[in-house]
């Protein structure tokens, strides 16, 4: 068995939940992980620090200038994988063992992290970890949300969150991650090359007609919320399948006043729309906008909308794809260039310094769940391209 691969089954028994793993952000099982991987770190002879945020660091304080950072997350969701973020950690490590071990001497520091509570499944936060890193500690809002006392629990203290802040030392971040969807592996290719994290924006809205009798309304004189909604579902599914730079979702519906023979007079929904590029970003708010205005007016609804989150796509580094894209031919490896649909570290760390992320597949598509799974093969491709790029960065 490889390194890498004794590594996953290491990491994948602290915290073992049926098949699964369980680490939450500040919870006994994170914290033995990250005190596994402390050990790895100072075993490999890198400088160790679990930072104010419980970000762990490992640094090989080499050459001179700005740090190229390698990493992801050990935290999980409740009964996530072993491969989301652990992956990504994992092969930080086996990067600076590789390395090591071809006698490198770096031009510049290398360092690995792994960032905490990149999930946020226990306080609804996500990303803790990078945005205090990148400077970006929200005080405000995640006092509100009872951090404070997990930190304590943890040894933590909530007030020097803003102390975790290091973005300033690195000068590049790389992410190796599963692709937690099907892409990859229904297409028969080994690695994606990740062109952007996607946006995110999400709407409620509500449709106000006329709840009246089901029987003896006139079907032409009817203002039926729901038949209004289902248009608006429709259209969205329409729109996200003709294009390529969007999906849709409308996930929680409810018709009031709910009754079988009663015509629905109100109805609530929610809309989740994503787009990897700011202009498929712009052209998809602007589509929930005007389908929703026009079919209110088909249907003689009023309309109540309103924004919940907007979280706009992020652009990953060009020339580190490129770079990528070199070694992973070096290696002989087929490869695409895909946006990912799931938000990561990455998108945090690009905002501040050039930042790339590498897919391997993951099989059936899943993630999140027990079932989650790349080859030793796969994990293995995805960390001697990472190695191939950063000795290349290095230099
Ligand atoms: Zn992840």
């Amino acid at each position: 068995m490889s390194s890498l691969a004794a590594d996953l089954e290491a990491a994948a028994r602290i915290g073992a939940d049926e098949g699964g793993v369980t680490r939450f952000a500040w919870s006994p099982e994170l914290a033995a992980a990250n005190a596994w991987l402390v050990e790895r770190l100072a075993e490999l002879g890198l400088e160790t620090e679990v930072d104010a945020a419980g970000n762990v660091l490992g640094r090989w304080q080499a050459g001179e200038g700005k740090a190229i950072l390698l990493g992801s997350h050990l935290d999980t969701v409740p009964r996530g994988g072993r491969y989301d973020g652990a992956l990504g950690v994992l092969a930080a490590l086996d990067v600076v063992r590789r390395l090591r071990e071809e006698g490198v001497e770096p031009r510049r520091p290398l360092w690995v992290v792994s960032f905490n509570d990149e999930e946020g499944g226990r306080f609804q936060t996500g990303m803790l970890g990078s945005r205090a890193f990148v400077g970006d500690a929200d005080l405000d809002d995640w006092g509100r949300r009872g951090i404070a006392e997990a930190m304590a629990a943890a040894g933590f203290d909530f007030e020097l969150l803003p102390e975790a802040r290091g973005i300033d030392g690195v000068g590049a971040y790389l992410e190796l991650h599963v692709e937690q969807g099907p892409r990859l592996e229904q297409s028969g290719v080994e690695l994606g090359i990740v062109t952007a994290v996607t946006g995110m924006l999400g709407f409620r809205a509500r449709f106000l007609g006329e709840a009246n009798h089901a029987g003896t309304t006139p079907m032409e004189h009817r203002r039926d919320a729901l038949a209004g909604a289902a248009r608006a579902v429709l259209a969205l599914r329409d729109e996200a399948r003709a294009r390529e730079d969007m999906t849709a979702n409308v996930g929680v519906i409810a018709a009031e006043p709910g009754g079988f023979n009663v015509i629905p007079g109100a109805v609530e929904f929610t809309v989740d729309v994503r787009s990897p590029t700011p202009t498929g970003f712009e052209r998809s708010d602007r589509f929930v906008r005007e389908t929703l205005d026009a079919i209110a007016k088909e249907e003689g609804l009023g309309l109540e909308l309103s924004e919940t989150h907007r979280k706009e796509p992020v652009a990953l580094d060009s020339e580190l794809q490129a770079a990528l894209e070199q070694s992973a031919e070096e290696e002989g490896a087929s490869f695409t260039r895909m946006p990912s649909g799931a938000g990561h570290d990455a998108m945090v760390l690009a905002h501040y310094v050039p930042a790339a992320m590498l897919f391997v597949p993951s099989r059936g598509g899943l993630s999140h769940c027990p079932e989650e799974f790349t080859s030793p093969e796969q994990c293995e491709l995805g960390a001697r391209v990472l190695a191939l790029t950063v000795r290349d960065l290095l230099a």
